[in-house]
């Protein structure tokens, strides 16, 4: 085998996006050598994409706001499924982290007196977004990012970690290679932060980038942590349907929030037919209601008019899109029509400048003459790593995770600006659990040759291989398996159709052939994704078969209602002899002062949603 190179540290970040960035600073600033690895260049996580938000009871814009009712928003988002400690000190350190943000460099948007400004979200009670523009999630990278290096991190860039090493059941280090140069890489380690992101990239339609291959949860699986909630998956309702090299490409939630109405090729607003009976009261009667406060919101006026109805929740227009294609009313591309055009070109340009140049330049439409054709995208992966709320720890000695890579914060379903907080807020107790975790140990742990060995040959297996598939098509087939089978609407007999084809799709992909050298070739970077792609695909559809109940952003056909037993239970998934098991676990019991909230007084009705998460 070609002579390693080798890193030593105290703790390794796989991941620089705002979990890992976060998590390395607060290892570092504890006194660790710290390693930060990321596939992509610094600064191009996908955090980078972020619009709308980072949500924090600041309290700036609207006084009454606080965690209890930040607490109780997110544990209502999440149908109760969340873990309710994460949600509390979610609720709770928010707002310090975001002004430690603000302390590291972050401009975000301000209120006439100079205070950071905040805006609406659906599911937030009061304004709580702290945002900058619609690019957010760039600034606090940016920020992040400066903090980072001139704490003295040291970063990895362009380089895959494929495999995590154990000693006696402790993290002793990872593998893996620089995508550049395709040269192997060893790092050895007391403890790893996994913050490596979402799943997206398993199905064909998605707002995620190519990072977004489910790599960390596979690699912590492998080394026998515990994940969960892999069947809580957010479809956002709307996204780019065409042209095909953009379809999945988010469509702000801000263009219903400045008016945009939801209509089918019969040109019947159908947003109406799919309000739940229980909160149809919260919506407008009809087209007129619906404008008027339309008209006021826009004018940021006070009005008695209630919302239109496609400011229901998200998960709720993403069916309700899914349903009209499915039955034939769907638009020329498979979606539906998104229109502002209606409004005064003037102002759609300056309410929604993204968007305007997001369809002039990708799908050459001009969104104030003509509607935008939106259908439901993957988004955001509520399940992930199973981790202890106070320290990141997952259920493996030395491994922690934080961000959206791991689980337990969003319960069913995420609450937009809550992922951003979610990021700071565990990225930071991630990263001081990680460094206490390796402080504390005596001795360096060890890792196996023979192991890094046949990682290394099974790495090479693809490009040494006389003939076989390309891992293009076996991961176009995956897409078409997961979009067809594991997508909005679920039942037994498509679950159970997916995972036979996840077992001829897993033979496939381990008989792939990729051509040309490790120089820069995606192919063979793909062959290895393909693996973690699988392996989560497992994951989620195990998991959804056995969530017999529909919950949150998981919804099966054959069980439609809520079922009050699995209300109390997470699906845990986790490796026994080889074979991928999952199992009900409980939830842990949420103490009384804090179940006492739910019983006070009740609450003014959410806000509609603003930009989008
Ligand atoms: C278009 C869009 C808009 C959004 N807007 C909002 C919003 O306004 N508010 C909000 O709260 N949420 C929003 N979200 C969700 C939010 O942006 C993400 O959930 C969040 O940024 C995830 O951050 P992270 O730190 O967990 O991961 P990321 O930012 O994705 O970082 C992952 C890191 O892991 C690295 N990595 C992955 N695999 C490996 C590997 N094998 N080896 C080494 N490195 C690896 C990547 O290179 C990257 O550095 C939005 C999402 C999208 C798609």
């Amino acid at each position: 085998m070609e002579p390693l190179e080798s890193h030593e540290h105290d703790v390794i970040v796989i991941g620089a996006g705002g979990a890992g960035l976060r998590a390395a600073i607060e290892a570092s600033a504890k006194g660790c050598k710290v390693g930060l690895v990321c596939k992509s260049l610094l600064g191009k996580a996908h955090t980078v994409m972020a619009e709308g938000g980072i949500a924090a009871a600041l309290a700036h814009v609207d006084p009454q706001d606080g965690w209890q009712t930040h607490f109780k928003d997110t544990m209502k988002g999440g149908s109760f499924l969340n873990h309710w400690r994460m949600a509390q000190l979610h609720a709770q350190e928010a707002p310090d982290r975001v002004r430690e943000l603000e302390q590291w460099g972050a401009l975000f948007d301000r209120t006439p007196d100079g205070r950071i400004l905040q805006r609406a979200f659906g599911g937030h009670t009061w304004k709580r977004l702290a945002h900058v523009g619609d690019r957010t999630g760039l600034e606090m990278i940016r920020t992040l990012q400066d903090r980072g290096v001139h704490q003295g991190l040291d970063v990895y860039m362009e380089c895959t970690i494929t495999k995590l090493f154990t000693d006696g059941g402790r993290i002793s280090g990872a593998l893996g290679y620089y995508r550049p140069t395709g040269k192997f890489v060893l790092f050895r380690c007391r403890a790893v932060v996994i913050a490596t992101g979402g799943v997206g990239k398993s199905y064909r339609i998605t707002s995620n980038s190519w990072e977004y291959t489910g790599d960390g949860q596979s690699l912590a699986y492998r080394a026998g942590a515990e994940l969960i909630d892999m069947e809580f998956l957010q479809f956002h309702p709307t996204g780019m349907v065409w042209p095909p090299g953009v379809m999945g490409v988010l469509v702000t939630e801000g263009v219903r929030g400045e008016g945009g109405i939801l209509r089918n090729s019969q040109g019947e607003r159908f947003m109406w037919k799919y309000l739940p009976e229980a909160r149809r009261h919260e919506y407008a009667a009809d087209e007129t209601e619906a404008h008027t406060w339309v008209e006021a919101a826009v004018e940021g006026k006070q009005t008695e008019a209630r919302r239109p109805p496609e400011l229901s929740t998200r998960d709720n227009v993403a069916r309700a899109i899914y349903t009209e294609v499915r039955e034939g009313r769907g638009t020329p591309h498979g979606g539906a029509f998104l229109d502002i055009s209606y409004m005064p070109a003037e102002r759609v340009i300056r309410k929604l400048p993204s968007m305007y140049h997001q369809f002039m330049e990708l799908a050459d439409v001009d969104i104030t003459k003509q509607p935008m054709e939106v259908g439901p995208t993957t988004h955001y992966m509520m399940g992930g790593i199973r981790v202890e709320p106070d320290t990141g720890a997952a259920t493996v000695p030395g491994l922690f995770a934080a961000g959206e890579a791991s689980a337990g914060m969003h319960g069913a379903n995420r609450l937009g600006g809550n992922s951003l907080s979610d990021l700071v807020v565990f990225g930071q107790r991630a990263g001081a659990g990680a460094a206490a975790y390796a402080m504390d140990q005596v001795g360096n742990p060890a890792i196996s040759d023979a192991e890094v060995e046949a990682e290394v040959r099974d790495l090479l297996a693809p490009l040494e291989r006389g003939s076989g598939e390309s891992p293009y098509d076996v991961h176009r087939a995956l897409q078409e398996c997961m979009d067809r089978n594991v997508g909005i609407f679920r039942v037994r007999e498509d679950l159970e159709l997916a995972l036979r084809e996840l077992v001829s799709l897993n033979d496939r992909a381990g008989r792939v052939r990729v051509t040309g050298s490790r120089v820069f070739n995606p192919g063979w970077h793909l062959a290895r994704d393909l693996r973690n792609m699988l392996l989560v695909s497992e994951a989620i559809t195990r998991a959804a078969l056995l969530r017999t109940e529909s919950r949150g952003a998981h919804s099966r056909l054959d069980f439609p209602a809520l079922d009050p037993g699995l209300g109390k239970v997470n699906m845990c998934v986790k490796q026994t002899s080889g074979s991928m098991h999952v199992a009900p676990t409980p939830l842990p019991e949420m103490p009384a002062e804090l179940k006492a909230l739910f019983e006070a007084a009740p609450q003014p009705a959410p806000q509609p949603a603003g930009k989008s998460s």
